[in-house]
């Protein structure tokens, strides 16, 4: 049986709080919820579940966005038309970061964020990542282009920071020779 997640909107105060570390083993609840996550966002990338449950489409999703103050990040690329790959990253850091910045060329969205919401937000182009994986093995993760702007703006979730914060209110678009569109 699958059952959306109830996912917070921008208006509660939780999303601008920032979360702890998250100690080993995890807890069950904690487990199944990253199960959900996945299916949630698997499904929600998949045209004939996203209507039939009525999902918004995203890749990335945060525990603070459940409303829970913990660090641990889930994102579900599609890699190929019609496969998808599944990270989940406990308490994750940016270790490095490329000088190269991009931005996505129609903007980004949120699951948290129920109206359009328009501008480019700079991101690094490459990030490196540590973190723990569900059973608290290390690891370390080396990720570009879309994914690595997934994952910051899901790390950005746990301090309690927002996509349209990065977007610059005087001028929200980059010119041509500002930002490598992608
Ligand atoms: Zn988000």
């Amino acid at each position: 049986m699958f059952k959306p997640l109830k996912i917070l909107d921008e208006k509660n105060k939780i999303l601008r709080m920032h979360s702890k570390d998250v100690e080993f083993p995890l807890s069950e609840s904690d487990k199944k919820t990253i199960e959900n996550i996945i299916k949630h966002l698997t499904y929600s990338q998949i045209e004939k579940y996203e209507k039939q449950y009525n999902l918004r489409p995203g890749m990335g999703l945060a525990f603070p966005q459940l409303g829970m103050l913990k660090k641990i990040i889930v994102i579900v690329h599609e890699y190929e038309d019609g496969k998808f790959d599944n990270y989940v990253v406990i308490n994750p850091k940016i270790i490095s970061s490329s000088e190269e910045m991009v931005a996505l060329e129609t903007g980004e969205g949120c699951l948290s964020i129920n109206r359009e919401v328009e501008g480019h937000v700079p991101r690094h182009a490459r990030i490196t990542i540590s973190g723990f994986d569900v059973d608290g093995n290390p690891i370390k993760l080396r990720v570009r282009e879309e994914l690595a702007v997934a994952f910051q703006h899901e790390i950005d979730h746990l301090n309690g920071i927002l996509f349209y914060d990065r977007i610059n209110k005087d001028k929200p678009f980059f010119g041509e020779n500002e930002i490598r569109l992608i």
